[in-house]
C-alpha cells in the first residue's frame, strides 16, 4: 500500500462528505445564513501558487471565503488550505499578548511597552559589547513584500546589522543562484499558462500533485494530450500520472540530464539558429557532456538505456517542452548545478520564451518571489547587488539614507549564521514569522545553537512554534487575512492581500512592529516614509525603476485587485497589463551582452552514502495537499487535519520489510546519526530496496537529516541522508 492509497483510505470518507456540503467546497457558493454584504479579492497565504480568493465580508469582517473564477491563477479552483485560509486563524495557539521569558525561564504576558524596552535594551546591550554584527535576523517568504522589505531595511540600515536571511534559503535558492548564473537575473521565464501550452511537460523532483495542486489542475486543462515526464525516484501520486517515470537513483539526476543533452547533440536534435543567436558556451558544454556516455549514465542513474533514449526522443526540438522543477532539485547538494542542466536542456533546444516552453522553477511559499527581491538578505531591493556601488547609491538615493549605511556585501547566509552562534560571535536573534527549530536541517544540532542565545527574539502569530517555545521574547503578530500587502508568487504576478479581520488579543502587523521597533530604537527618522503598506509599496516600485523586475507601471493596490494581479515587468508607460506574460520571446537574457550562458559541473557523490550501520537512504517530501510545512498553521484547522495522515509513516520496500520482519502498520523506529524517530511502517513499491520515505511535516524528521548545503546557493540538502529502520521492540 502506498502513501497515496494509505491517505485516500483514511480520508476519503471525509472528503466525500465535504463535497456533500454546498458552499463548503462548490464552487462559487456561500452558505445563506451568514449573508456577506461585501466581497474583496486576495491571494491566497499559504503557497507559492498565488491562488485569488474572493472573501465574504458582513460588516467588515471576513466571515467565509470561495475561489475566485476569474483569477488568472486558480480559474476558480483552490486546494484544501486555500479554502481552510480564514479557519486557521481562529485558534487558542495564537499569541496574542508579548510574552517574556522571566528569571525562572517561564514565559510571562507582558504589555507592549516592556516587550519593545526590552527587545531594544537587550539587543542594544548585546552589539555594544560584541560589535553589530553580533545580532542578526531570520526572516520569511510568508509576510508581505512591504513588511519583509521593511524587516530587512530596519535591520541592516536602521539597526546596524550585517547578517539576516529568509527561510526561503530552504527553498529555492539554488534557483535563484542557478538563474542569475545562467540568465543575468533571478527571472523565472514562465506563465502558468505554459501549463497548459506544452506538448511535454517534464517534471523533476517535484510532486505537482500534491505540492502545487492548481497547477496540476492546469495541466490537466491542457488540450493538446501533452506527454508527462517525471523524474524522481519516487513513485509519487504525479508520476503514477505520467506517460514516461524516469527513476534515477537519489541525487544522480546530474548525470542524467548530462547524457540526455550528449543524446540530442550526438544525434544533432538541437537547435542550431536559438544556440547561436542567444547563447554562449555551447561548444564547450557540448565537449563536456561527451563524457556522460550511455553505459556511464546507464551505470550511476539505474535508468536503462532504452527509458533514456525515450526521453530524449519526447524533448527534441519541434516540440513545445516546458521543463519544470521544485524541491527535489533545489534542496540538492549540487542544488544550482542540477537546475542549471534542466536551464541547459531548454537552452539548447530553443525551448524558452515560445508558449509551452521555459526552464521553470516553482517555488514553495506564497512571497518566495518577493523576498527574492525585497527582503534585503540576498539582494538589495529590487534586485540590485549589494556589491555594486552605482547599485548601493541609487537605493540610498531613493530611500534618502546615507549610503555608508548600506552593507557592501550581503552578510551570511543561514547556515552560516547559526555557525556563528555556534562560535559565539552572534549572541542575539530576531526571528520572524519561521520556526528553525523545526525546519532547519538537523534539527537537534540547530536547537542546540539557539539554546546558546544570549537573547532570541520570535514575532509569529503563534506562540506554540517549536522556535516560539525557546524564546527569550515572543511577539505576537497578526497573519494572512489581518494586515495589507502584496505578495509575488512563481510566475512573477503581484497580487494583493488585504484586512479583512481584525488581528486577535494585542497581536499587531508586522508592519506595525516594525515601526514600533524604529522608533523605540532611535532610527525612525530613516523610514519617516514608511507610514503603511501602501506608501512603503511605492517606495519599492521605484527601487525596479530599470530592473529586469520593474513594476513602477503597477498603479495602486486597487489597480492589483482588478487586474487580477499583474507580472512583472511592468514598467511605466508599458500600458495595460496583459493577462498572461512569458519571458525571453525575444530571445534576449539579462547579461550584458544578452545571452544566456550554458554552466556546468562534474556531478559530486552524495554527502552521506548509505552504508555500515546506517544502510537505507532517506528521502523527504510533501505528505499531503491539505498540510503546510511545519503544520503551524494547518494543524489549526480539523478539516486540514482529518485530510492529512494521523500519525508519522515512513514508506519502506517490501524487500527491507521482509528481511526485517516489518509489517504495514507495525511502529518502527528510523535512525540516523543524528537522531531517531517513531512511524509506522507503510510497505510499499513507491519506494525501492534501498531506500525509505518521510513526509518532512512531521516535528522529528528533521532530527534525522544530515547538515549538507549546495556550496554555490548554500541551500540544504534535505533528500538524502542515511538511515536504518529496526522494529519497536
Ligand atoms: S494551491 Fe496554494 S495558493 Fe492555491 S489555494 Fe492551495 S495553498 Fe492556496
Amino acid at each position: 500500500m502506498s502513501l497515496a492509497e494509505l491517505f485516500h483510505q483514511e480520508t476519503g470518507p471525509l472528503t466525500r462528505e465535504l463535497l456533500r456540503q454546498p458552499g463548503r467546497f462548490g464552487l462559487g457558493q456561500v452558505p445563506a445564513d451568514l449573508r456577506p454584504d461585501a466581497v474583496t479579492d486576495m491571494v491566497c497565504g499559504f503557497c507559492a501558487t498565488g491562488c485569488g480568493l474572493r472573501v465574504h465580508l458582513q460588516d467588515g469582517q471576513a466571515v467565509n471565503l470561495t475561489p475566485t473564477t476569474d483569477y488568472p491563477v486558480n480559474l476558480g479552483m483552490a486546494c484544501p488550505k486555500g479554502w481552510e485560509a480564514l479557519r486557521v486563524l481562529d485558534s487558542p495557539e495564537r499569541a496574542a499578548v508579548p510574552l517574556l521569558r522571566d528569571a525562572q525561564g517561564r514565559q510571562r504576558p507582558v504589555d507592549w511597552d516592556t516587550a519593545l524596552t526590552q527587545f531594544v535594551r537587550r539587543f542594544q546591550a548585546i552589539q555594544q559589547e560584541h560589535g553589530p554584527e553580533a545580532v542578526a535576523f531570520l526572516s520569511t517568504g510568508q509576510m508581505v513584500t512591504e513588511e519583509l522589505a521593511f524587516l530587512g531595511a530596519l535591520a541592516k540600515f536602521g539597526m546596524g546589522m550585517r547578517h539576516g536571511d529568509g527561510n526561503t534559503r530552504q527553498c529555492m535558492a539554488s534557483a535563484v543562484t542557478a538563474y542569475k548564473e545562467s540568465f543575468g537575473f533571478d527571472a523565472p521565464p514562465y506563465t502558468y499558462a505554459d501549463l497548459e501550452e506544452s506538448d511535454v511537460i517534464v517534471l523533476v523532483g517535484s510532486n505537482l500533485c500534491i505540492a502545487h495542486p492548481i497547477l496540476w489542475e492546469r495541466v490537466m486543462r491542457n488540450r493538446h494530450q501533452p506527454q508527462i515526464i517525471v523524474v524522481d525516484p519516487r513513485m509519487t501520486e504525479t508520476a503514477m500520472n505520467a506517460t514516461l517515470h524516469v527513476r534515477p537513483k537519489p541525487k544522480s539526476d546530474l548525470a542524467l540530464f548530462y547524457g540526455i543533452a550528449r543524446i540530442l547533440i550526438e544525434t544533432g536534435r538541437v537547435d542550431r539558429e536559438f544556440i547561436a543567436a542567444s547563447t554562449r558556451d555551447f561548444e564547450a558544454f557540448a565537449e563536456f557532456t561527451a563524457e556522460f556516455s550511455e553505459e556511464r549514465v546507464v551505470e550511476e542513474t539505474g535508468v536503462d538505456a532504452d527509458v533514456l533514449h525515450r526521453m530524449a526522443d519526447m524533448i527534441c526540438p519541434g516540440q513545445r517542452v516546458s521543463f519544470w522543477w521544485t524541491m527535489g532539485v533545489n534542496q540538492s547538494h549540487q542544488g544550482v548545478r542540477t537546475a542549471q542542466a534542466l536551464i541547459n536542456l531548454a537552452l539548447m533546444t530553443g525551448s524558452i520564451g515560445r508558449p509551452g516552453t521555459g526552464a521553470n522553477s516553482i517555488t514553495g511559499q506564497c512571497n518566495a518571489m518577493g523576498s527574492r527581491l525585497f527582503s534585503n538578505t540576498t539582494a538589495l531591493p529590487g534586485g540590485h547587488d549589494f556589491r555594486n556601488p552605482r547599485h548601493r547609491q541609487k537605493i540610498a538615493d531613493i530611500l534618502g539614507i546615507d549610503v555608508k549605511r548600506i552593507p557592501e556585501d550581503s552578510g551570511l547566509p543561514y547556515h552560516r549564521i547559526l555557525e556563528e552562534i555556534l562560535r559565539g560571535r552572534i549572541r542575539g536573534l530576531w526571528v520572524v514569522c519561521t520556526n528553525p527549530a523545526h525546519s532547519w536541517i538537523n534539527q537537534m544540532q540547530c536547537r542546540d545553537i539557539l539554546d546558546r542565545l544570549d537573547f532570541l527574539v520570535v514575532q509569529d502569530m503563534y506562540h506554540t512554534t517549536e522556535t516560539a517555545r525557546l524564546a527569550h521574547l515572543v511577539l505576537p503578530a497578526a497573519g494572512w487575512g489581518e494586515k495589507d500587502g502584496t505578495f509575488i508568487n512563481s510566475e512573477r504576478r503581484v497580487g494583493v492581500v488585504r484586512q479583512v479581520r481584525r488581528a486577535p488579543g494585542q497581536a499587531l502587523s508586522d508592519f506595525r512592529i516594525f515601526r514600533l521597533i524604529a522608533q523605540r530604537w532611535g532610527c525612525a527618522d530613516l523610514f519617516s516614509s514608511w507610514t503603511s503598506p501602501a506608501a512603503v509599496f511605492e517606495i519599492l516600485k521605484r527601487c525596479t525603476q530599470g530592473q529586469p523586475c520593474d513594476i513602477t507601471g503597477i498603479g495602486t493596490y486597487d489597480d492589483l485587485e482588478a487586474a487580477g494581479g499583474i507580472q512583472w515587468p511592468a514598467p511605466e508607460a508599458s500600458g495595460r497589463p496583459e493577462r498572461e506574460r512569458r519571458l525571453y520571446t525575444d530571445g534576449r537574457f539579462f547579461h550584458d551582452d544578452r545571452r544566456a550562458r550554458f554552466v556546468w559541473a562534474r556531478p559530486e557523490p552524495l554527502p552521506e552514502r548509505p552504508g555500515g550501520r546506517f544502510p537505507l537512504l532517506l528521502m523527504t517530501g510533501r505528505g499531503s495537499a491539505a498540510q503546510w510545512h511545519t503544520q503551524t498553521r494547518t494543524r489549526q484547522s480539523s478539516v486540514l487535519r482529518r485530510l492529512a495522515l494521523r500519525d508519522s509513516v515512513v514508506e519502506v520496500s517490501p524487500t527491507d520489510a521482509a528481511a526485517l520482519n516489518i509489517a504495514t502498520g507495525d511502529q518502527i523506529e528510523v535512525i540516523s546519526q543524528r537522531g531517531r524517530v517513531r512511524a509506522r511502517a507503510v510497505l510499499t513499491h513507491a519506494v525501492r530496496p534501498g531506500e525509505v520515505f518521510m513526509p518532512m511535516h512531521d516535528e522529528g524528521v528533521n532530527r534525522l537529516t544530515y547538515a549538507a548545503f549546495d556550496p554555490h546557493s548554500s541551500q540544504p540538502a534535505y533528500k538524502a541522508c542515511a538511515v536504518r529502520i529496526a522494529r519497536m521492540t
